[in-house]
């Protein structure tokens, strides 16, 4: 599913008069199956603009459409298909295992399914269960009894991924996924993300962290005090050197050797700018 935002503002203010806005006049296209990234400093509005896209927050000027559904409709029917909306699209926030509550790793996993599809019956809900723990890489057998309080704190937040996986979105939205992890818990959990950016199904991740947006995404979003200043492929978004926005570390590379009088168009992408740089070295000498 398409998502399409034309000049889309929020303001969390009700005074009229003096409305500061935490989106102001947003516009914004994101294809299914897109790896996405939305990076910004804190304040800028990342978090605002993700949660229109399952109507956590109301709409309040502009247009959103997610596929066909058209969040500025308030009639009783789109109402209806509110939960439909958000069957569709899975919203991890931040720091998700503060959320874990239930007794054990089944239960909280299960919550959301039986909450989105109260006819399933209790095989049903187990192949999802199972399905979704896998899917996050824990084995089912092992901690399907266990409390989500024994596991560590990235098994903590895989099961709380697999707790929204578990509607099978078609879109998976996560604030700030691998905050506070370790670099290894980190990486495998970008990992992981990308094994679930299969089927066309969407991710978008929001980050303060200008690596891990370079690294592993296909367009990019700035935002700045509630704008969004820059779409674009990691290359697009880095290519000037902006002043707000500190650099991931290929991109300070590549103006270092740029000044050395390298003038070379290099990928950002770690793996990529290694090898082209290693390229470059042979064919120069
Ligand atoms: P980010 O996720 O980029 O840190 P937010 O979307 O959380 O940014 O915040 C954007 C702006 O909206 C900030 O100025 C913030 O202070 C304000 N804001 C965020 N949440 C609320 C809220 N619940 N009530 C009032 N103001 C809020
Ligand atoms: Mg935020």
């Amino acid at each position: 599913m398409r998502i399409y935002i034309k000049n889309l503002s929020f303001s969390y203010s009700l005074d009229k008069r003096n409305k500061i806005y935490a989106l102001d006049n947003v516009s914004l296209q994101i294809e299914e199956g897109e790896f996405f990234g939305i990076i910004g400093q804190t304040g800028s509005g990342k978090s605002t603009l993700i949660q229109h896209l399952n109507a956590l927050l109301p709409l309040q000027e502009g247009q959103l459409f997610i596929g066909d559904f058209d969040l500025s409709k308030k009639d009783k029917e789109s109402k209806k298909q509110l939960k439909e909306l958000r069957k569709k699209v899975g919203m991890v926030f931040q720091y998700p295992e503060y959320q874990l509550f239930a007794e054990t790793v089944y239960d909280d996993v299960a919550f959301a399914v039986k909450n989105f599809y109260p006819e399933f019956n209790q095989a049903q809900i187990t192949q999802r269960v199972g399905d979704a723990l896998t899917a996050v890489g824990l084995d089912y057998n092992e901690v399907k009894s266990k409390s989500p309080f024994e596991l560590s704190g990235g098994q903590k937040r895989r099961v709380a991924i697999a707790g929204v996986l578990v509607v099978n979105p078609e879109i998976l939205v996560l604030d700030e996924p691998v905050a506070g992890l370790d670099p290894m818990g980190k990486r495998e959990l970008m990992q992981l993300l990308h094994s679930l950016n299969t089927n066309n199904r969407t991710i978008i991740i929001v980050s303060h962290d200008m690596d891990e947006v370079c690294e592993n995404c296909s367009r990019i979003a700035v935002m700045e005090s509630g704008k969004i200043v820059k779409v674009g492929s990691a290359e697009e978004v880095f290519k000037t050197q902006a002043d707000r926005l500190s650099l991931p570390v290929t991109a300070r590379l590549k103006n270092t050797l740029s000044k050395a009088g390298l003038q070379e168009d290099l990928p950002l992408k770690t793996n990529e700018f290694i090898e082209a740089v290693a390229n470059l070295r042979n064919k120069k000498g």
